[in-house]
């Protein structure tokens, strides 16, 4: 079975990368990728326990870019992670999240609802492969009292489009992709559903490898429609649960939203095709 969509303790996931792969062997999974937000972190702790468990892993990512101010997540996978420049506009990209996160707080403070994001912040300080992300803060609202739950943390204040909601500016999809397809890699379109602008599918898409078809949060009906999207665009499709551990109300649990093996093949030949396209 194949999931290429896991977070770890590298961005915004609950569990260790070696602790992922563990569970993720003991799910039934036997080829993934680790799909941190912005950082490639995670990747070589858990490549030594795939080593171990006997599981392939993908070298994966998931980057922000943005479309109209709006984040708009892209998968990447099979690139070098030692490719300088992949490497220094990862770098700029969690220094934004930085950047954010205290323009979040501050926001946050002038709303009533100060929190401490010191322990956060200085984390990323120590660890320049950290990528913080809002959860974090959701779960800083948490306990400094202001909110019941992470996700009221959302849907009240730091969700899109809430009051302390920061928009961004940043890289554009098709930035983006080129910078990875220069370091071997291709880029899928992170679970589309979640994207507003549902007419914006296709045309984000055209500039990308792949649409992820699979994810926990598709209904069937949504898997038909955007498989028949990226078959009429001569994607590829990818697909995984999205794991972030076991959060309250997630429907990403291990080992049940998989990619067909099928789908992976067609994907890493697209992969093969980029790598001797870039040569
Ligand atoms: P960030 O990378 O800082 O933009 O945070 C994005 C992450 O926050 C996503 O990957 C989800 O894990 C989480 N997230 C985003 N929106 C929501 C929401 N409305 N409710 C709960 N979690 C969310
Ligand atoms: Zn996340
Ligand atoms: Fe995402
Ligand atoms: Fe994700």
């Amino acid at each position: 079975m194949i999931d290429l969509h896991l977070h770890t303790t590298a961005s915004d996931g609950a569990c260790a990368p070696a602790t992922l792969v563990q569970r993720a062997w003991m799910s039934g999974l036997r080829t993934i990728a680790v799909t941190d937000h912005d950082t490639t972190a995670g990747l070589a702790e858990a490549a030594r326990a795939a080593a171990t468990y006997g599981v392939r892993l993908v070298n994966g990512i998931e980057i922000t870019s943005v479309v109209d101010t709006r984040d708009v997540h892209l998968l990447a996978y099979f690139f070098d992670p030692e490719d300088r420049a992949l490497h220094d506009f990862l770098r700029a990209q969690r220094t934004d999240r930085q950047e954010r996160a205290r323009e979040i707080g501050r926001r946050l403070a002038d709303l009533g609802k100060p929190v401490d994001l010191t322990p956060l912040l200085d984390r990323a300080a120590a660890e320049p492969g950290f990528s913080i992300g809002r959860p974090a803060i959701a779960q800083a609202l948490v306990d400094a009292g202001h909110v019941a739950d992470r996700n009221t943390a959302f849907d009240t204040l730091i969700g899109d489009g809430r009051p302390a909601c920061v928009q961004r500016s940043g890289a554009s999809p098709a930035e983006v992709a080129a910078i990875v397809r220069r370091a071997g890699g291709i880029v899928s379109l992170a679970h589309p559903v979640l994207l507003r602008d549902q007419a914006s599918v296709p045309t984000i898409a055209s500039a990308l490898d792949a649409i992820e078809v699979v994810h926990s949060e598709h209904e069937p009906d949504d898997t038909r429609r955007y498989r028949a999207t990226a078959a009429a665009l001569g994607l590829a499709v990818s697909g995984g649960s999205d794991f972030h551990g076991e959060t309250r109300g997630t429907r990403a649990v291990l080992g049940i939203v998989t990619l067909p093996d099928d789908d992976f093949a067609a994907l890493e030949t697209r992969a093969r095709a980029v790598k001797g396209s870039s040569r």
